[in-house]
């Protein structure tokens, strides 16, 4: 197993640079997922660490070893792409097989490795059938058994599952985590779904024109975003965000929006805050009243959805919407006000201007 460590990593297509001088450390064992919009750089990233691309400036390290110019084959990497790309042609025991024999594994020792593959991704009993005879599902099983049977330093995964529907794309994310526990090899996985990278990162860098905007832990990710991008990008419902001016009086915080004081928490501090700034809080954050109390933010409800146990509701706060939930049963309908009140630890404050956490 290896550490893989990208320093000042650079990638240019013509005029637009994919990946913009990048450094990432990642551990050995460890799970780290690239997520973003379309076209922020994760698979060019990540096909330059497979040796797939040619880089333009910056080394990438596997293990102690630079491997910058070394071409895929020695790089001790694996790779199973979103397109399960099995040979059609060839029973999925060969698939399987296909990489050991180029290594001239042969024999017992080849039955061996392929059980042991397929029977980590709980397809031993297909080992017969050809990739026309399987569902999607099992053929991307097929094409991860082909990955970790050549018992790869590094696990590289491009969408796997975004060709699944979503019960079976539930059912694998589950079947990747087991895996990765079973293998520990160090997993590189990118994902455009926020869901799949809460689910199965150690860490998520989250990526943005380029650059890495994030990178720690689900939690932290999800909890402490470092950016309104990051808060708007995690999360569904996204991070609500209100914007106002910061005002101090009586020894207290307060954002004054559209004629609208918003308390900030006794004890919240933002420094030596600017002028304009964004409250940023996510729905689940947000207590809901259907009486007014003190401290509590006046509302209306604009449209309620029910979504099974929850209703969500969106309401207006000045002019600013907000997403915030109750229990189905809660007696509320859109035109009625509500009173929100913010879990004070909850709050992230954020530069206007930059939109960055402070
Ligand atoms: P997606 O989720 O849509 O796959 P991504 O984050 O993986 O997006 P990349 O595929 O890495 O993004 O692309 C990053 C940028 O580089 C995009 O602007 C893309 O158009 C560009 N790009 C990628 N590959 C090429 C190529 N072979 N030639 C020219 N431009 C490319």
């Amino acid at each position: 197993m290896a550490q893989i460590r990208l320093a000042q990593l650079r990638k240019v297509f013509g005029k637009v640079v994919a990946v913009r001088d990048l450094d990432l450390e990642i551990a050995d064992g460890e799970f780290m997922v690239f997520l973003g919009p379309s076209g922020c750089g994760k698979t060019t990233t990540l096909r330059c660490i497979a040796g797939l691309e040619q880089v333009d400036g910056g080394k990438i390290f596997i293990g102690q070893r630079e491997v910058t110019d070394r071409p895929p084959g020695q790089r001790g990497i694996a790779m199973v792409f979103q397109s399960y790309a099995v040979f059609p042609h060839m029973s999925v025991f060969e698939n399987i097989a296909f990489g050991l024999r180029l290594r001239r594994v042969e024999g017992a020792e080849l039955r061996r490795r392929v059980a042991d593959a397929a029977e980590l991704m709980q397809i031993g009993a297909l080992l017969d059938r050809y990739p026309s005879q399987l569902s999607g599902g099992q053929r991307q099983r097929v094409a991860v058994a082909r990955a970790i049977v050549m018992r790869p330093q590094v696990l590289l995964m491009d969408e796997p599952l975004s060709n699944l529907d979503a019960l079976l794309r539930l059912q694998m994310r589950a079947e990747l985590r087991r895996l990765h526990r079973e293998i520990r090899s160090t997993t590189v996985y990118v994902t455009h779904d926020q869901v799949e990278a809460l689910s199965l990162g150690d860490r998520i860098a989250v990526m943005k024109d380029g650059e890495i905007v994030q990178c720690d832990t689900p939690a932290r990710v999800y909890d402490a975003p470092a950016s309104r991008f990051v808060g708007s990008f995690m999360g569904n419902p996204p991070m609500n965000f209100i914007e106002g001016t910061l005002q101090r009086g009586n020894g207290r915080l307060t954002i004054v929006t559209a004629g609208i004081s918003i308390p900030l928490p006794p004890g919240l501090q933002a420094g030596a805050p600017p002028a304009q700034i964004t409250l940023g809080i996510r729905p689940e954050h947000i207590g809901v009243e259907a009486a007014a109390a003190p401290d509590l933010i006046p509302s209306m409800v604009i449209v309620a959805e029910p979504v099974g146990p929850q209703k969500l509701l969106t309401v207006s706060v000045g002019p600013q919407m907000l997403k915030v939930s109750v229990p189905s049963e809660f007696p509320v309908d859109e035109g009625q006000p509500v009173w929100l009140r913010f879990e004070p630890a909850r709050i992230r404050l954020m530069d206007s201007r930059t939109g960055i956490a402070l």
